[in-house]
């Protein structure tokens, strides 16, 4: 009944001092492999080992965690929207056995072309998630294994981390030395879990 006040709140400082905790991960190369032909089934969509236990590690560590894809598989014609949404199902179901949860999944349709305003590594995706959500992601960990993850971690002000899973090799040359680097989602985790700041 309070929608409309609810949609025109912005987050503010007083809510930044009781604001949840998040991670924002990239999907493909990160979470699950990657594939230059586009995951297009929940068949191809295929853990990366590790990283389902890492998601259910933040979360049982009070660590909310949402995934920004760019998914122009969609804009391309190669996979339907309600396709997209079974791959998303099973990746939900997928970390909730493992004993994590996913708080959101924000995706991009378009195809590059587009010049929409939420492919990566536009903002689109990270304000919708901050307006449903009522926080601010700066200084929040964004992981993903493009330069365009990193791009879009700078852009919003979050804390960028790459990881060499997916593209992440390929992407090392085009970053810049102040970005932390892991061996994989897991590895990564582990790091920030360990610092207890996140
Ligand atoms: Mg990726
Ligand atoms: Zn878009």
């Amino acid at each position: 009944m309070n929608d409309r006040i609810a949609l025109n709140k912005r987050p503010t400082e007083l809510d930044m001092s009781v604001q949840r905790k998040f991670v924002i991960l990239d999907r493909d190369g990160v979470i699950n492999h990657d594939s230059a032909l586009y995951i297009k089934s929940p068949e191809e969509w295929r853990p990366i080992a590790g990283s389902l236990e890492a998601i259910s590690a933040l979360v049982q560590a009070g660590i909310e965690v949402a995934v920004v894809s760019n998914q122009s598989a969609i804009g391309r014609g190669l996979i339907s929207e309600e396709m997209l949404k079974s791959i998303h199902m099973k990746m939900s179901r997928e970390v909730e056995k493992a004993g994590g949860r996913i708080a959101g999944i924000y995706y991009c349709p378009h195809h590059p072309s587009d010049a929409c305003d939420c492919r990566k590594p536009a903002l689109g995706m990270i304000k919708r998630l901050e307006h449903e959500h009522g926080i601010l992601v700066k200084g929040m960990p964004l992981i993903g294994d493009k330069p365009t993850d990193i791009e879009l971690a700078k852009r919003a002000g979050a804390r960028p981390i790459l990881v060499r899973t997916g593209y992440g090799e390929n992407s090392l040359d085009s970053i810049d030395r102040s970005v932390a680097v892991y061996e994989n989602l897991a590895c990564a985790v582990k790091a920030l879990l360990a610092e207890g700041t996140t």
